[in-house]
């Protein structure tokens, strides 16, 4: 792809960093990839409320980019009394568009979960705010690890379209071929909205290794074992992760992607090489 067909659909997502040196890093990392005039800019909450407080501010900092920013917004732990004060702070933030979740609490913590559902939240949403906010959720191509099975989890994941998304974006995946056969099935179950692949750049194993065992997103065989064999050279490690995450790219936009979402982890180098090896740079 050639920096003329720049994508619309490119969107970066970020976590609430709770130190001010943490803060300060995203400010860099935000004008970076603002550079590339994404469509979004996304930042995560943490379920029942926990980083409340950072991700609004997180939001401010990262929109006044001048890029448009979707604040993630869970369910569990909340009641609906909360969620209305969140939305309500949100709209007078100027804020148009929402990531909407179930979210999984931390264990220990005890739910007063009134919606139990990401598609109860999307429904209150709507009830409350009408189509005042853009919505996304989230979009499991290899299947939620607490799903009875693949064809509950494509129905759930069609009850919270229905209830008025407009948009999903996926867990990460590193099999291109999940992504395609997702998009079939939710096609063939009615569902037209887009569904955005989410993109994990590959900088350290053994955080991915952890981190995709407890949300389900399988590392193939073959790419878990190279990733291994790099031991500490995280050099060579990141120079093999580009090369397949920008493969993988590449072969969902040629097969009909409507745009890539960047699990940034706060950084933004991973993301722009990857970018760059598929001709889109800041214009
Ligand atoms: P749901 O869509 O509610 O699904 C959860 C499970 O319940 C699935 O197994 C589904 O099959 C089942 N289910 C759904 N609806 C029903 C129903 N009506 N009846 C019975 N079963 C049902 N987590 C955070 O804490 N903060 C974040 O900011 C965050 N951002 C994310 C962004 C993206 C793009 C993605 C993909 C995930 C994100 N997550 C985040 C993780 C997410 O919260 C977890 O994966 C969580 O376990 C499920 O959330 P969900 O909105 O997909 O839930």
């Amino acid at each position: 792809m050639s920096a003329s067909e720049h994508p619309s659909g490119i969107s970066f997502e970020f976590f609430p960093p709770n130190t001010e040196a943490g803060r300060e890093k995203l400010k860099g990392v935000r004008d970076q990839l603002a550079a590339l005039e994404p469509e979004f800019f996304s930042v995560t909450y943490g379920a029942g409320g926990s980083t409340r407080e950072r991700t609004f501010n997180t939001v401010q900092s990262v929109s006044a980019s001048g890029i448009c920013t979707a604040p993630h917004l869970s369910c569990v732990g909340s009641d609906r009394g909360e969620l209305r004060e969140i939305l309500a702070q949100y709209r007078e933030q100027g804020v148009k568009r929402l990531v909407a979740l179930r979210g999984d609490l931390p264990s220990g913590m005890g739910s007063r979960s009134e919606l139990r559902y990401a598609n109860e939240l999307v429904e209150f949403v709507r009830e409350e705010t009408g189509d005042h906010f853009e919505i996304a959720v989230a979009a499991y191509p290899e299947c939620h690890p607490q799903a009875d099975n693949y064809h509950s989890d494509l129905e759930n994941f069609a009850r919270k379209m229905q209830a008025g998304a407009d948009i999903a974006i996926t867990q990460y995946f590193f099999n291109a071929d999940a992504y395609f056969h997702f998009v079939e099935r939710a096609r063939a179950a009615g569902i037209q909205q887009p569904i955005i692949p989410g993109i994990m750049p590959i900088t350290n194993y053994t955080r991915l290794a952890r981190f995709s065992d407890s949300c389900g997103a399988d590392i193939p065989r073959w790419l878990r074992r190279q990733l291994e064999s790099y031991g500490d050279d995280s050099e060579s490690l990141q120079a093999f992760g580009t090369e397949v995450i920008s493969r993988m790219s590449q072969r969902l936009l040629d097969g009909g992607a409507p745009g890539l979402h960047f699990y940034t982890l706060n950084q933004a180098e991973p993301c722009l090489k990857v970018l760059e090896n598929l001709g889109i740079s800041s214009r």
